[in-house]
Protein backbone atom coordinates (compact mmCIF):
# COMPACT_ATOMS: atom_id res chain seq x y z
CA UNK A 1 0.00 0.00 0.00
CA UNK A 2 1.40 3.08 -0.49
CA UNK A 3 -0.19 6.89 -0.97
CA UNK A 4 1.99 10.12 -2.41
CA UNK A 5 0.30 13.48 -2.95
CA UNK A 6 1.05 16.79 -5.56
CA UNK A 7 0.84 20.21 -4.03
CA UNK A 8 -0.10 22.73 -6.14
CA UNK A 9 0.57 26.37 -4.60
CA UNK A 10 -0.59 28.93 -6.58
CA UNK A 11 -2.11 32.47 -6.54
CA UNK A 12 -5.79 32.76 -5.97
CA UNK A 13 -8.01 34.45 -8.53
CA UNK A 14 -5.26 33.94 -11.26
CA UNK A 15 -4.16 30.56 -11.09
CA UNK A 16 -7.46 28.58 -9.17
CA UNK A 17 -8.38 27.05 -12.39
CA UNK A 18 -5.23 26.21 -13.26
CA UNK A 19 -4.90 24.43 -9.93
CA UNK A 20 -8.06 22.77 -10.29
CA UNK A 21 -7.07 21.54 -13.91
CA UNK A 22 -4.03 20.18 -12.87
CA UNK A 23 -4.98 18.32 -9.75
CA UNK A 24 -7.95 16.68 -11.29
CA UNK A 25 -6.46 15.76 -14.32
CA UNK A 26 -3.53 13.66 -12.49
CA UNK A 27 -5.98 11.83 -10.21
CA UNK A 28 -7.39 10.75 -13.45
CA UNK A 29 -4.29 9.84 -15.18
CA UNK A 30 -3.45 8.06 -12.43
CA UNK A 31 -6.96 5.58 -13.14
CA UNK A 32 -5.17 4.70 -16.29
CA UNK A 33 -2.51 3.00 -13.63
CA UNK A 34 -5.24 1.58 -11.87
CA UNK A 35 -4.84 3.47 -8.84
CA UNK A 36 -7.21 6.43 -6.62
CA UNK A 37 -7.30 10.16 -5.90
CA UNK A 38 -8.80 12.55 -4.69
CA UNK A 39 -8.41 16.43 -4.94
CA UNK A 40 -8.51 18.44 -1.37
CA UNK A 41 -7.62 22.62 -1.24
CA UNK A 42 -6.40 24.78 0.98
CA UNK A 43 -5.60 28.82 1.71
CA UNK A 44 -5.41 31.23 3.79
CA UNK A 45 -8.22 33.62 2.40
CA UNK A 46 -10.88 33.13 -0.10
CA UNK A 47 -8.69 31.98 -3.42
CA UNK A 48 -11.00 34.15 -5.28
CA UNK A 49 -8.95 37.15 -4.00
CA UNK A 50 -6.30 38.67 -5.91
CA UNK A 51 -2.85 36.86 -5.36
CA UNK A 52 -4.04 34.82 -2.47
CA UNK A 53 -1.45 32.33 -1.86
CA UNK A 54 -3.10 28.94 -2.10
CA UNK A 55 -2.86 25.03 -2.28
CA UNK A 56 -4.82 22.16 -4.23
CA UNK A 57 -3.56 18.65 -3.88
CA UNK A 58 -3.86 15.66 -6.17
CA UNK A 59 -3.97 13.01 -3.40
CA UNK A 60 -2.92 9.49 -5.61
CA UNK A 61 -2.82 6.10 -3.84
CA UNK A 62 -2.65 2.53 -4.34
CA UNK A 63 -6.05 1.07 -3.00
CA UNK A 64 -8.82 3.16 -1.67
CA UNK A 65 -8.18 2.22 2.36
CA UNK A 66 -4.88 4.27 1.94
CA UNK A 67 -6.80 7.08 0.19
CA UNK A 68 -9.13 7.65 2.88
CA UNK A 69 -6.39 7.38 5.77
CA UNK A 70 -5.19 10.19 3.59
CA UNK A 71 -7.80 12.01 3.22
CA UNK A 72 -8.65 12.63 6.57
CA UNK A 73 -5.86 14.43 7.18
CA UNK A 74 -5.78 18.12 7.66
CA UNK A 75 -3.16 18.31 4.54
CA UNK A 76 -1.91 14.93 2.81
CA UNK A 77 1.59 13.20 3.96
CA UNK A 78 4.35 12.53 1.90
CA UNK A 79 4.11 15.32 -0.38
CA UNK A 80 6.37 14.04 -3.11
CA UNK A 81 6.24 17.53 -5.81
CA UNK A 82 5.00 20.48 -4.10
CA UNK A 83 4.51 22.56 -8.18
CA UNK A 84 4.89 26.44 -7.60
CA UNK A 85 3.24 28.39 -10.20
CA UNK A 86 4.51 31.61 -9.79
CA UNK A 87 8.31 31.73 -8.63
CA UNK A 88 7.40 34.81 -6.12
CA UNK A 89 5.63 32.31 -3.69
CA UNK A 90 8.88 30.81 -2.92
CA UNK A 91 9.48 33.86 -0.33
CA UNK A 92 7.38 31.85 1.59
CA UNK A 93 3.45 30.75 1.64
CA UNK A 94 0.11 31.44 3.76
CA UNK A 95 -2.01 28.63 3.53
CA UNK A 96 -3.72 29.06 6.78
CA UNK A 97 -5.85 32.25 7.34
CA UNK A 98 -2.81 34.75 8.34
CA UNK A 99 -1.74 32.48 11.22
CA UNK A 100 1.69 33.00 9.56
CA UNK A 101 4.37 32.29 6.76
CA UNK A 102 5.59 29.08 6.33
CA UNK A 103 8.75 27.90 3.94
CA UNK A 104 7.69 27.15 0.49
CA UNK A 105 9.13 23.77 1.23
CA UNK A 106 7.98 22.58 4.48
CA UNK A 107 5.96 19.87 3.72
CA UNK A 108 8.09 18.53 0.91
CA UNK A 109 8.71 14.56 1.48
CA UNK A 110 12.75 13.89 1.71
CA UNK A 111 14.52 13.35 -1.74
CA UNK A 112 10.95 15.25 -3.05
CA UNK A 113 10.97 17.48 -5.93
CA UNK A 114 9.89 21.29 -5.64
CA UNK A 115 8.70 22.15 -9.04
CA UNK A 116 8.94 25.87 -9.80
CA UNK A 117 7.56 27.95 -13.06
CA UNK A 118 10.49 30.27 -13.81
CA UNK A 119 12.97 31.83 -15.42
CA UNK A 120 15.14 32.13 -12.70
CA UNK A 121 18.34 29.91 -12.65
CA UNK A 122 18.63 27.47 -9.80
CA UNK A 123 21.21 29.57 -8.08
CA UNK A 124 18.61 32.70 -7.77
CA UNK A 125 15.70 30.31 -6.31
CA UNK A 126 18.13 29.07 -3.77
CA UNK A 127 18.47 32.40 -2.51
CA UNK A 128 14.69 32.68 -1.45
CA UNK A 129 14.30 29.30 -0.72
CA UNK A 130 15.10 27.77 2.65
CA UNK A 131 17.53 24.90 3.24
CA UNK A 132 16.47 21.65 4.39
CA UNK A 133 17.89 19.04 7.05
CA UNK A 134 17.63 16.57 4.11
CA UNK A 135 18.13 16.44 0.42
CA UNK A 136 15.94 17.20 -2.08
CA UNK A 137 14.85 18.38 -5.90
CA UNK A 138 15.00 21.66 -7.04
CA UNK A 139 13.22 21.59 -10.77
CA UNK A 140 12.38 24.21 -13.23
CA UNK A 141 10.13 24.51 -15.68
CA UNK A 142 11.12 27.17 -17.88
CA UNK A 143 7.98 29.67 -18.16
CA UNK A 144 6.13 33.18 -17.06
CA UNK A 145 3.63 32.71 -14.58
CA UNK A 146 0.57 32.23 -16.05
CA UNK A 147 -1.91 34.81 -14.68
CA UNK A 148 -5.79 33.92 -16.28
CA UNK A 149 -7.10 37.36 -14.82
CA UNK A 150 -9.83 37.29 -12.34
CA UNK A 151 -11.93 33.77 -12.35
CA UNK A 152 -11.08 33.05 -16.34
CA UNK A 153 -9.33 30.28 -17.10
CA UNK A 154 -6.51 30.85 -19.40
CA UNK A 155 -5.57 27.70 -21.76
CA UNK A 156 -2.05 28.30 -22.39
CA UNK A 157 -0.57 25.32 -21.93
CA UNK A 158 0.54 25.56 -18.15
CA UNK A 159 -1.78 23.25 -16.81
CA UNK A 160 -0.61 20.53 -19.37
CA UNK A 161 2.92 21.36 -19.53
CA UNK A 162 2.84 21.26 -15.62
CA UNK A 163 1.58 17.39 -15.87
CA UNK A 164 4.09 16.70 -17.80
CA UNK A 165 7.27 17.98 -15.80
CA UNK A 166 5.60 16.06 -12.76
CA UNK A 167 5.59 13.18 -14.95
CA UNK A 168 9.47 13.48 -15.42
CA UNK A 169 9.83 14.15 -11.59
CA UNK A 170 7.18 11.62 -10.31
CA UNK A 171 6.94 9.12 -12.71
CA UNK A 172 5.98 6.37 -10.23
CA UNK A 173 3.29 8.55 -8.96
CA UNK A 174 1.50 8.93 -12.23
CA UNK A 175 3.29 8.80 -15.84
CA UNK A 176 3.63 10.17 -19.05
CA UNK A 177 2.07 7.37 -20.75
CA UNK A 178 -1.05 7.80 -18.32
CA UNK A 179 -1.38 11.81 -19.13
CA UNK A 180 -1.29 11.05 -22.91
CA UNK A 181 -4.16 8.27 -22.54
CA UNK A 182 -6.09 10.80 -20.46
CA UNK A 183 -5.54 13.62 -22.74
CA UNK A 184 -6.49 11.63 -25.22
CA UNK A 185 -10.01 10.87 -24.05
CA UNK A 186 -10.34 14.09 -24.08
CA UNK A 187 -10.98 17.07 -26.14
CA UNK A 188 -7.86 18.93 -28.18
CA UNK A 189 -5.91 15.64 -27.49
CA UNK A 190 -3.01 16.84 -29.73
CA UNK A 191 -2.20 19.66 -28.74
CA UNK A 192 -2.64 18.33 -24.77
CA UNK A 193 0.04 15.67 -25.62
CA UNK A 194 2.32 18.11 -27.40
CA UNK A 195 2.17 20.18 -24.12
CA UNK A 196 2.62 17.22 -21.70
CA UNK A 197 5.44 16.59 -24.15
CA UNK A 198 7.12 19.53 -24.06
CA UNK A 199 6.87 20.08 -20.23
CA UNK A 200 8.28 16.47 -20.16
CA UNK A 201 11.29 17.57 -21.83
CA UNK A 202 11.76 20.73 -20.99
CA UNK A 203 12.10 20.70 -16.66
CA UNK A 204 14.86 20.67 -15.47
CA UNK A 205 16.14 19.00 -12.12
CA UNK A 206 18.66 20.32 -9.79
CA UNK A 207 20.17 17.74 -6.57
CA UNK A 208 20.17 19.70 -3.35
CA UNK A 209 21.96 18.84 -0.36
CA UNK A 210 20.86 18.99 2.91
CA UNK A 211 21.51 22.13 4.54
CA UNK A 212 21.90 23.93 0.99
CA UNK A 213 19.47 26.87 0.36
CA UNK A 214 18.72 30.30 2.40
CA UNK A 215 18.58 30.59 6.01
CA UNK A 216 15.30 29.40 7.36
CA UNK A 217 14.15 32.32 8.99
CA UNK A 218 10.81 31.21 9.48
CA UNK A 219 8.87 31.74 12.74
CA UNK A 220 6.98 28.65 13.45
CA UNK A 221 3.34 28.88 12.96
CA UNK A 222 1.19 27.81 15.97
CA UNK A 223 -2.19 26.30 14.26
CA UNK A 224 -4.81 27.36 16.91
CA UNK A 225 -7.38 24.97 17.90
CA UNK A 226 -11.05 25.53 16.37
CA UNK A 227 -12.14 26.76 19.22
CA UNK A 228 -9.62 29.32 19.26
CA UNK A 229 -9.59 30.99 15.60
CA UNK A 230 -10.14 34.64 15.62
CA UNK A 231 -14.14 35.31 13.89
CA UNK A 232 -14.14 35.11 10.46
CA UNK A 233 -15.06 37.99 8.06
CA UNK A 234 -14.44 40.32 11.47
CA UNK A 235 -11.49 42.61 10.51
CA UNK A 236 -10.77 44.89 14.35
CA UNK A 237 -11.46 48.24 13.95
CA UNK A 238 -7.67 50.36 14.26
CA UNK A 239 -6.68 53.83 14.95
CA UNK A 240 -6.43 56.45 12.36
CA UNK A 241 -2.75 55.85 11.12
CA UNK A 242 -2.21 52.67 11.77
CA UNK A 243 -2.29 49.59 10.13
CA UNK A 244 -4.34 46.30 11.15
CA UNK A 245 -1.14 44.02 12.68
CA UNK A 246 -3.27 40.54 12.12
CA UNK A 247 -3.79 41.66 8.70
CA UNK A 248 -0.79 41.40 7.09
CA UNK A 249 -0.87 40.72 3.34
CA UNK A 250 2.45 41.01 2.03
CA UNK A 251 2.84 37.24 0.67
CA UNK A 252 0.20 38.28 -1.99
CA UNK A 253 2.44 40.12 -3.63
CA UNK A 254 4.02 39.58 -7.05
CA UNK A 255 5.60 43.27 -7.16
CA UNK A 256 5.54 45.51 -4.74
CA UNK A 257 5.73 49.69 -5.07
CA UNK A 258 9.05 51.37 -4.97
CA UNK A 259 9.21 55.16 -4.87
CA UNK A 260 11.25 57.82 -6.04
CA UNK A 261 11.23 60.22 -3.50
CA UNK A 262 13.02 62.96 -5.39
CA UNK A 263 10.17 62.81 -8.33
CA UNK A 264 7.31 62.68 -5.07
CA UNK A 265 5.45 66.28 -5.54
CA UNK A 266 3.75 65.27 -1.38
CA UNK A 267 0.56 65.39 -3.45
CA UNK A 268 -1.03 62.72 -0.62
CA UNK A 269 -2.82 60.82 -3.64
CA UNK A 270 -0.94 57.15 -2.73
CA UNK A 271 -2.18 57.81 0.88
CA UNK A 272 -5.99 58.05 0.33
CA UNK A 273 -6.16 55.19 -2.82
CA UNK A 274 -4.43 52.71 -0.80
CA UNK A 275 -7.02 49.93 -0.07
CA UNK A 276 -4.78 48.72 2.95
CA UNK A 277 -3.28 51.60 4.39
CA UNK A 278 0.23 51.43 3.23
CA UNK A 279 1.52 54.95 3.34
CA UNK A 280 3.28 56.41 6.12
CA UNK A 281 3.60 60.48 6.54
CA UNK A 282 7.14 61.42 6.72
CA UNK A 283 8.16 64.74 8.25
CA UNK A 284 9.59 66.24 4.94
CA UNK A 285 5.97 65.53 3.31
CA UNK A 286 7.11 62.19 1.56
CA UNK A 287 4.63 59.02 1.76
CA UNK A 288 6.79 55.98 2.99
CA UNK A 289 5.30 52.37 2.65
CA UNK A 290 4.33 49.85 5.44
CA UNK A 291 5.35 47.15 2.93
CA UNK A 292 4.16 44.59 5.51
CA UNK A 293 1.16 45.56 4.62
CA UNK A 294 0.93 46.23 0.93
CA UNK A 295 -0.92 43.58 -1.02
CA UNK A 296 0.96 44.51 -4.36
CA UNK A 297 -2.32 45.77 -5.53
CA UNK A 298 -0.52 48.56 -7.95
CA UNK A 299 -3.67 51.05 -7.65
CA UNK A 300 -0.60 53.63 -6.13
CA UNK A 301 1.59 53.30 -9.00
CA UNK A 302 -1.64 53.69 -11.47
CA UNK A 303 -2.76 56.93 -9.45
CA UNK A 304 0.64 58.61 -8.89
CA UNK A 305 0.71 61.88 -11.01
CA UNK A 306 4.29 61.77 -11.77
CA UNK A 307 5.54 59.79 -14.35
CA UNK A 308 7.95 57.08 -12.91
CA UNK A 309 7.75 58.13 -8.86
CA UNK A 310 5.72 54.90 -8.24
CA UNK A 311 6.96 51.92 -9.89
CA UNK A 312 5.51 48.24 -9.46
CA UNK A 313 8.93 46.14 -8.94
CA UNK A 314 9.58 41.62 -9.09
CA UNK A 315 8.96 41.01 -5.91
CA UNK A 316 11.58 38.17 -5.72
CA UNK A 317 14.12 40.83 -5.56
CA UNK A 318 13.66 42.02 -2.36
CA UNK A 319 14.76 40.66 0.76
CA UNK A 320 12.78 42.97 3.59
CA UNK A 321 9.51 44.43 4.06
CA UNK A 322 11.33 47.39 6.35
CA UNK A 323 10.36 50.32 4.76
CA UNK A 324 12.64 52.46 2.70
CA UNK A 325 12.25 56.11 3.53
CA UNK A 326 14.93 55.84 6.46
CA UNK A 327 17.38 54.74 3.81
CA UNK A 328 16.56 58.11 1.72
CA UNK A 329 16.80 60.27 4.94
CA UNK A 330 20.03 59.40 5.22
CA UNK A 331 21.56 59.21 2.47
CA UNK A 332 19.67 59.86 -1.14
CA UNK A 333 22.54 59.15 -3.46
CA UNK A 334 22.41 55.45 -1.60
CA UNK A 335 18.54 55.39 -1.90
CA UNK A 336 19.01 55.97 -5.38
CA UNK A 337 21.61 53.47 -5.87
CA UNK A 338 19.46 51.08 -4.22
CA UNK A 339 16.61 51.88 -6.21
CA UNK A 340 18.23 51.32 -9.36
CA UNK A 341 19.85 48.11 -8.28
CA UNK A 342 16.83 46.57 -8.04
CA UNK A 343 15.17 47.99 -11.00
CA UNK A 344 17.78 46.09 -12.41
CA UNK A 345 17.75 43.17 -10.66
CA UNK A 346 14.08 42.60 -11.99
CA UNK A 347 14.41 43.82 -15.37
CA UNK A 348 12.89 46.85 -14.62
CA UNK A 349 9.11 47.90 -13.65
CA UNK A 350 6.56 46.15 -14.73
CA UNK A 351 4.58 48.35 -17.06
CA UNK A 352 0.61 48.66 -16.52
CA UNK A 353 0.61 46.68 -13.62
CA UNK A 354 -2.87 46.27 -11.87
CA UNK A 355 -6.48 46.68 -13.26
CA UNK A 356 -6.95 49.01 -16.74
S1 LIG B 1 0.45 48.41 -4.05
FE1 LIG B 1 0.25 50.52 -3.32
S2 LIG B 1 -1.94 50.88 -3.14
FE2 LIG B 1 -1.66 48.64 -3.26
S3 LIG B 1 -1.54 47.97 -1.11
FE3 LIG B 1 0.57 48.34 -1.80
S4 LIG B 1 1.01 50.45 -1.20
FE4 LIG B 1 -1.22 50.19 -1.12
S1 LIG C 1 1.00 59.99 -5.39
FE1 LIG C 1 3.11 60.12 -6.09
S2 LIG C 1 3.57 62.30 -6.10
FE2 LIG C 1 1.73 62.03 -4.87
S3 LIG C 1 2.51 61.84 -2.75
FE3 LIG C 1 2.30 59.77 -3.56
S4 LIG C 1 4.34 59.30 -4.39
FE4 LIG C 1 4.24 61.52 -4.12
Amino acid sequence: MSVGAVDITYRGIFQKNLAGVITKELVKAARHEDKIGGTVQRYGDSPERNGIPAKQFSVIADDADSLRVEMTKYEPSNVVVVAVMDDTLTKGVESWAWYGVRPINLNLAPGGTLLVISRRSAEELLELIPRREYAWNLAILPGEPSFGGLWVYNDDGTDYRTMGAVSRVAGDLVSLDSLLAQAASGQDGELRAEQLREGHDSVRAYPVDAGVGAEDTYEPVEMPGWTQMREGLVIPAVPVGETNPLFKKYTTRTARPLVKFDACVKCQICYTVCPDECFIPTPEGHWDIRYESCCGCGICAQSCPVTGCIEMVDEAVFDSNEPLHGVYENNREEYEELRQDKLAKAGGPIPHYGIF
